[in-house]
Formats: structure tokens, C-alpha cells, sequence
């Protein structure tokens, strides 16, 4: 933004790159933080600063969390006999609002997409590998909506199942879930529902 003294532009730049952001409302957004009192803007600083340092991701379920397991892998009262696998945090999220699932999760971060170049290389295939080794899952429980994407995935993680795994159930949410959705966007007795009522991934 021209005119602007130099810290104050470079502050704007870097807050109009936030999601909900344009160059108008993250100067306003910077002007609100020159008026704070200057412990507020030094905290805000420090929170900003420390997020990288205090959040883990989780050798578990790939989660973010202060602590490495997070704490719903070290949850002994969690069964390790269902893996339910989300395609980000915030699903997990609305799933664990429902209350009603007390099994583990992996998050894969992300679903295969070959248009916007999203390879099952690129998601946490490895990790779900690793958890499948250990040798103490018995049902991957498929809760990643019912995109194009989703359905791309599914198969993927079907016939990775099929190939290595034979042993293990492969089920998915009940497809009360409306055709397209995203899992964080139904709403919470839809997703208990479909918790309740999974299908076999025949
Ligand atoms: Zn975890």
C-alpha cells in the first residue's frame, strides 16, 4: 500500500495474506494494534511467535497438540481397535463434538486431488501404514465427506487395505451426509448418525 511508512506496510502485507483479509481490513486491523497498549501488542507478539514452538504434531494421529502423543492417543480409555481417518484437524474436531466415537484417529492432511496435484505421497499414507502395523486396529473407520476427492481417497485407502491388510474392516460414515459435503460442515446429529449407522466399504 503506497504512502504507508515501511513497518506499518510490511505489517498490512503480511496480515492481508490472512484468510477473510484484504489490504483494507488488515490496515485497519494494524491501526486497531498501534492504539493497544504496548504489553497487549507484546503479548500478541509472543503468542504469535510461540505458536511454532509450543504445538507438536502427533506421532499418533498427526494431530496439533501441546503434548507429543496429543491427548487423545495417550488416552488409555480410548479404544486402539478403531482408527477413524479425517482429511484435517477440524473434522476430528466435529467429530469429537459429537461425543459419541471413542476410538483413535489419523489425520491425513488432506485428500488425494490430482487436479490441484494432491498425491497420496503428499498425505500421511506412512504414518497410517505405521499405526495398521502395530497390529492392534481392527476397523479404519472412513471420515472424510463425499467429494470427488473423498471418494478418490476412499479407494486408495481401500485398496491399500486389500493389498496389506487384509485382516483389518474398512467402513465409512452412513451416507446421511449430504452428496459433496465436507465432514466439519454437517452438523452434529447428522455426524452421530452416520457414526452410528456406518457402512461396510464393500
Ligand atoms: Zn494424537
Amino acid at each position: 500500500m503506497a504512502g504507508l511508512p515501511k513497518p506499518l506496510a510490511d505489517l498490512v502485507g503480511e496480515l492481508s495474506k490472512l484468510p477473510g483479509l484484504g489490504p483494507k481490513s488488515a490496515l485497519r486491523a494494524a491501526l486497531t494494534l498501534l492504539k493497544w497498549p504496548e504489553e497487549r501488542t507484546r503479548g500478541l507478539g509472543r503468542s504469535i511467535h510461540d505458536l511454532r514452538d509450543s504445538l507438536h504434531i502427533c506421532s499418533g494421529c498427526a494431530g496439533l497438540a501441546e503434548s507429543d502423543p496429543c491427548p487423545i492417543c495417550a488416552d488409555p480409555r480410548r479404544s486402539q481397535e478403531s482408527l477413524c481417518v479425517v482429511s484435517e484437524w477440524d473434522s476430528l474436531l466435529a467429530l469429537e463434538e459429537t461425543g459419541l466415537y471413542k476410538g483413535r484417529y489419523l489425520i491425513l492432511g488432506g485428500l488425494i486431488s490430482p487436479l490441484d496435484g494432491v498425491e497420496p505421497g503428499s498425505l500421511e499414507i506412512e504414518r497410517l501404514q505405521a499405526r495398521l502395523s502395530e497390529g492392534q486396529v481392527g476397523e479404519v473407520i472412513l471420515a472424510l465427506g463425499t467429494t470427488l476427492e473423498a471418494e478418490a481417497t476412499a479407494s486408495y485407502i481401500k485398496n491399500l487395505l486389500e493389498r496389506q491388510y487384509p485382516g483389518v474392516r474398512l467402513t465409512r460414515l452412513a451416507q446421511g451426509i449430504p452428496l459433496g459435503a465436507e465432514v466439519k460442515y454437517v452438523d452434529k446429529e447428522t455426524l452421530r448418525q452416520s457414526m452410528v449407522h456406518r457402512q461396510e466399504l464393500g
